[in-house]
């Protein structure tokens, strides 16, 4: 069994030093226990959170243990009778090839409705992100303008596409423009801007924003959201979903404070983890799943090959080399 640990704990951007590939026996399956071998590994940005020891809303990440994260797996040997040999699970159990799951670590999914790997994106944790961070504290309404930063990503681009399934106009932030291609041309989005190569944001969003800002549904924080903010109408609602700009600073973040804004537009700013809305995933799923073979919804997931190559493409959500989903295919079904 091949795994990466956590070497050490990162100040700035992780490095290859800050993980450690290590081989250990698998463990073999006792009653009530499933042996897995892993074909699609997840990884994500709040992973960068939890190799720092302060507290959050999951635990940090131990020293010289396996990171932990979503991980969609074929079960090799099963001694539950819940489970049988060949089917596809997913768990989060995290960077390695195999894995002595308990059986209520993990879930068996339906290896019919769409391809295993979006159990992890559209289908799975980022899809239902976008969805109830979206439809719960932005609450679009037809006709409305609706912004999203981190906007060609897993979560932003699930996030654009239900807002324009409600009605809403839809404008994008994303680093390329290939990605700003990808929104306009492949998502519909009504308008998208590189923020690498744009030089006045706020000048830029007001174009692209005639009647101002309804919504933000924020992914990156920091410049990016200080220039939305300018635009934002009264009653605006602003899903706090991450802070991408801010995962690798040395210190802490500093901005323009926008509490009078807040106040000027009488607006709605909150923060939401998914785990929030956990009793409702199952709905979530099948809102997703419905739009996807309805064809209102597409994805499209930037899929490396190799477990060792699972550092390296983790460092890649901080260059913006994704669109959609990342993830890292480590065996063949
Ligand atoms: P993405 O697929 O969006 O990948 C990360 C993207 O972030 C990159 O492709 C890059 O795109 C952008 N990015 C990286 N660095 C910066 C930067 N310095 N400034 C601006 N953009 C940057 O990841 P996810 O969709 O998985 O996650 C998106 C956000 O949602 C993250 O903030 C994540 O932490 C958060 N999240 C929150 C959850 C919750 O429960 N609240 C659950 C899941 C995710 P580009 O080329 O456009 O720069």
């Amino acid at each position: 069994n091949q795994q990466i640990l956590l070497a050490n704990r990162p100040t700035g951007t992780p490095t290859k030093q800050t993980f450690k590939f290590v081989e250990s026996d698998v463990k073999q399956p006792e009653q009530g226990e499933i042996l897995v071998r892993s074909l699609y590994v997840s990884v994500d940005p709040y992973m960068r959170g939890r190799m720092v020891d302060a507290p959050s809303y999951v635990a940090p990440y131990e020293l010289n243990e396996v990171i932990t994260g979503g991980v969609v797996a074929e079960v090799v040997e099963s001694q539950s009778d819940k489970f049988t040999k060949g089917d596809v699970v997913i768990g989060s159990y995290g960077w390695q090839t195999h894995y002595t799951a308990k059986e209520t670590e993990i879930r068996k999914i339906d290896k019919e409705i769409a391809p295993l790997s979006t159990h992890l994106g559209i289908l799975g944790m980022t899809g239902l992100t976008a969805y109830f961070g979206l439809l719960e504290i932005g609450k679009p309404q037809e006709g409305e303008t609706v912004v999203i930063s981190g906007a060609a990503g897993a979560v932003g681009s699930a996030v654009g596409q239900i807002a324009r399934i409600k009605g809403a106009r839809v404008v994008g932030i994303a680093g390329s423009d290939e990605k700003v291609q990808y929104l306009k041309e492949e998502l519909g989005f009504d308008e998208a801007i590189n923020y690498k190569t744009t030089t006045n944001m706020v000048d830029a969003l007001a174009a692209a924003c005639p009647n101002g800002v309804d919504v933000y549904f924020d992914n990156v924080g920091g410049e990016i959201s200080d220039a939305v903010h300018t635009q934002l109408n009264r009653f605006a609602r602003i899903p706090i979903c991450g802070a991408i700009s801010s995962y690798n600073l040395k210190g802490e973040d500093v901005g323009p404070r926008i509490q009078t804004t807040l106040v000027k537009k009488s607006a709605l700013m909150q923060g939401f983890t998914l785990g929030n809305y956990a009793e409702r995933f199952p709905e979530g799923s099948a809102a997703l799943a419905q739009w996807l073979t309805e064809g209102k919804l597409s994805y499209q997931e930037t899929i490396k090959e190799g477990f060792e190559n699972i550092p390296d493409t983790f460092l890649d959500l901080f260059k913006g080399t994704n669109i959609g989903k990342l993830l890292v295919k480590v065996a063949d079904v």
